[in-house]
């Protein structure tokens, strides 16, 4: 069983250390692959960015069995090229392609959400995913495809497959087609209702062809750390898909 996605202090966003990855690992016996992020040209300059020179240097001693090394690219129009380069020059494990951002504005932020309905920026979200996947065929994941009902500042956040079950199943045939997992993110899945929407999302996605997920925690601290994952290998399990883990770019049976 591999926790595939979480952030160690290469992390703008995280102060995790390798030392208690380690510790978590060896205590609830699962292997873990550590995916740092990388969002070029972030509007903060500086932030979400390392020396991966620098990453490899420091973490190449513990790479083994049950640690693996990877990297979570944001995925936007200004750096196909440079996340092509990071992908294609570096011998990561594994690497996650996500949305973190619509015309350069944070979905954290409450300002994209500002004077708009849900349904305008959803849409835009999944439009930025669809445009975005087809221009990353050199990822190995689609992450958290329900990220932005982690933040949307709406009333009812919660991503409902049948109300956007057209642009959901275009991203879902775009990752089939490009040769790309979907990722079967846990943050979210503490809470029986959106288990129950994702359910619907993954059941689609092994309907039209889908066969594999990934299954990651995206822990920024070690308490988070395979949290949620038997859920999520449940989860799996009633839609009909494989969890896997990515090694040296290849998808291996868990
Ligand atoms: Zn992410
Ligand atoms: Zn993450």
């Amino acid at each position: 069983m591999f926790d595939c996605h979480m952030h160690a202090n290469f992390s703008t966003d995280s102060r995790m250390r390798v030392e208690e990855i380690l510790a978590k690992s060896e205590e609830l016996n699962i292997g873990c692959i550590i995916t740092e992020h990388i969002d070029f040209n972030f509007p903060r300059p500086g932030e979400f960015i390392f020396d991966i020179d620098d990453y490899f240097k420091t973490y190449n001693r513990y790479r083994g069995d049950k640690f693996l090394l990877g990297v979570e690219l944001g995925m936007k129009d200004d750096c196909i090229s440079d996340n092509k380069e990071v992908a294609e020059r570096y011998p990561f494990d594994y690497i996650i392609g996500s949305i973190h951002m619509i015309n350069n504005t944070d979905l954290y932020y409450e300002k994209l959400y500002n004077g708009r309905t849900k349904n305008q920026v959803y849409t835009e979200y999944f439009q930025c995913m669809l445009k975005n996947i087809k221009n990353h065929t050199f990822i190995d994941s689609l992450g958290h495809i329900d990220y932005i009902a982690r933040y949307a500042r709406y009333e009812d956040k919660e991503l409902y497959y049948n109300e956007y079950s057209d642009l959901i199943d275009e991203v879902l045939k775009m990752v089939i087609n490009s040769g790309i997992v979907l990722e079967l993110n846990t943050k979210r899945l503490a809470d029986k209702g959106s288990v129950d929407n994702l359910i619907e999302i993954y059941k689609r996605y092994r309907e039209l062809g889908g066969l594999n997920v990934t299954i990651g925690s995206d822990a920024h601290n070690m308490n988070d750390i395979g949290k949620n994952l038997n859920v999520a290998l449940k989860l799996a399990e009633v839609c009909e898909l494989k969890p896997v883990y990515f090694r040296n770019r290849k998808a291996e049976y868990m």
